[in-house]
């Protein structure tokens, strides 16, 4: 990123913004616009609650796997003989 690159939503300069978000290695977008992308996102899911349910659970699902990963299998000590 240098000070050419441009937002691809407003066009402005990176030394323009507070901040320039890559999208891709070629699309940019500003900190502006991405305010604005945040508040049509969150105006949307006012009016449709089934929207803003079903980011919910994308969102669950995208927690980082918290399975333990698998170590060496552990022996068990022979019991003591009864008989
Ligand atoms: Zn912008």
């Amino acid at each position: 990123m240098t000070d050419k690159t441009y937002c691809n939503g407003c066009g402005k300069f990176h030394a323009e913004v507070e901040a320039m978000i890559a999208m891709t290695d070629s699309i940019f977008v500003c900190n502006e616009c991405v305010g604005l992308l945040h508040n049509i996102a969150q105006k949307k899911e006012r009016e449709d609650p089934v929207r803003a349910r079903r980011r919910e659970i994308k969102l669950e699902e995208t927690q980082p796997n918290s399975r333990r990963p698998f170590g060496p299998a552990r022996r068990r000590k022979p019991s003591p003989r009864l008989d």
